[in-house]
């Protein structure tokens, strides 16, 4: 650094920002955070990877691994704490009893843009349908697509400064925001999920969802599940600022989207587009919703009826979410890996068309299956216990399915799914479980599934 940006550093009295966690959210803020202006240390209790830390060294970034050291730490001005670490962890509480800011990177980031941000969050799809809405906006508008994929939010603003980005955004980011506020926040739908974090309180978990409209004014959107229960619930005992647009596959509505016969019909300001579902990539009701909700952000941001129609029609889906994988003598191989959820695994078994053998299991993060009991009837032919234990699946539909079998290897999983099915059925993972038992995460688990169906 030259003497003069030295002296400029001292008489700006930098700021010193914290930065709690090493991976891509971490990195990303702190390289932003250094380009600002501020004096930046990165923090992990664990190993921070090679590649992170080679982007730290040569952006003269400090930080340590495997260690906190508090005296580093509680003489911040902000702290950006990564979304992985827990409230209820000794130094992020002692951060807070020392009165000193703590925010997620989506927080830190939105400071330094002035893009149109679409906001996307929701117990289950918030992937697919970020994907799509980038999917159907990025052939007219220069857009970005972050939040929980791909290169960090914070990185992007840094390097590209898109004119709009579409965020993927978990209930762990809204925890920790002031005045994040997105131009269009969707909530794809609620269902219990990660409870452990939230004091095992359903409630404080709805009203972290619900912080990505806190911010919103009237000039701002708010598209959620109309079939929703639970997200109808909280609006009748809430004041939203935002314009509320719906989108229902049941009930006709005024402004937002509603299905007609197999039309996606989407009002807004009384301009509507009508697009149909029958060549629609994606398979499955939950996907139609996923459609509605980006289709109706295209509408808003004027993108053409001709390029949505044609993107929703290319649109393949994303990597473990009811992928196809392959056929093999008349038996379709659907890769459904991410579904770590029982309403996940819902919707994917709601939409198998044929007989299912249906490989299942893994962490239960206390699931209750009844819901499945009428689909499990009615489509599956076969179960396949796939985890460390398999007691409580073998209890909830032992008696509903003739063969049961359990293996805690994914190749013999397939292998017996290749012997148990018949031409024309369908072979579908979908665990509704967590994926740590027997794989590192839930792409692991995906990869190994088609590896193990190439293979047969
Ligand atoms: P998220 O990012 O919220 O985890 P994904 O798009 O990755 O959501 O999908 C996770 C799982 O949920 C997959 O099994 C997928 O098929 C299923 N899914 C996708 N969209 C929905 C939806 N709108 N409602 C319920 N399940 C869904």
């Amino acid at each position: 650094m030259s003497a003069c940006a030295e002296m400029t550093k001292r008489i700006n009295k930098m700021k010193r920002l914290i930065i709690l966690g090493g991976g891509e959210s971490g990195v990303g803020t702190a390289l932003l955070g250094k380009a600002k202006g501020y004096e930046v240390f990165v923090s992990d209790k664990g190993k921070i990877k090679d590649k992170y830390k080679n982007v730290l060294l040569n952006n003269e970034i400090e930080f340590e691994d495997e260690q906190h050291t508090e005296i580093k730490i509680l003489n911040a001005d902000i702290v950006m704490k990564s979304p992985g670490i827990p409230d209820k962890v000794a130094l992020v509480k002692r951060i807070r009893e020392a009165g000193i800011k703590v925010v997620s990177e989506i927080e830190f980031a939105s400071k330094f843009t002035e893009s149109i941000l679409i906001a996307i969050t929701g117990s289950n799809g918030k992937t697919t349908t970020a994907t799509l809405t980038h999917h159907l906006l990025h052939q007219d508008l220069d857009v970005g697509l972050a939040g929980n994929i791909g290169d960090s939010f914070a990185k992007q603003i840094l390097e590209k400064n898109h004119d709009n980005y579409v965020l993927e955004i978990s209930s762990f980011q809204l925890d920790d925001i002031i005045d994040f506020k997105p131009k269009i926040a969707i909530l794809t739908n609620i269902t219990p999920d990660h409870l452990d974090r939230y004091d095992y309180k359903f409630e404080n978990y709805i009203a972290s969802k619900f912080r990505v409209v806190e911010n919103q004014t009237e000039d701002d959107y708010f598209i959620y599940d109309a079939d929703d229960e639970v997200i109808l619930e909280y609006l009748k005992r809430h004041q939203i600022q935002s314009k509320k647009l719906p989108f229902s596959l049941t009930k006709v509505v005024d402004e937002g989207a509603y299905l007609d016969k197999n039309n996606i019909v989407i009002t807004i300001d009384n301009n509507k587009i009508i697009m149909p579902t029958n060549n629609l990539a994606l398979e499955g009701k939950h996907n139609v919703k996923n459609a509605m909700a980006a289709s109706t952000v295209a509408h808003l941001l004027k993108i053409r009826k001709q390029t949505i129609r044609e993107s929703l029609e290319n649109f393949n889906g994303v990597e473990h979410r009811l992928e196809h994988v392959l056929k093999i003598n008349k038996v379709q191989y659907i890769n459904d890996s991410k579904a770590t959820n029982v309403n996940a695994t819902y919707f994917a078994l709601e939409s198998m068309d044929a007989p299912t053998v249906w490989i299942v299991g893994g962490v239960d993060k206390g699931n209750e299956y009844r819901e499945l009991f009428p689909f499990v009837n009615e489509k599956v032919k076969a179960i396949i216990c796939l985890g460390t234990d398999n007691a409580k699946l073998i209890e909830s539909f032992g008696n509903m399915v003739d063969v049961v079998v359990e293996t805690q290897y994914m190749s013999e999983a397939v292998k017996i799914a290749y012997k148990l099915a018949s031409a024309g059925d369908n072979v579908l993972l979908s665990p509704a479980c967590a994926s740590f038992d027997l794989f590192e995460n839930y792409e692991d688990r995906g990869r190994q599934f088609k590896n193990a169906v190439r293979n047969l």
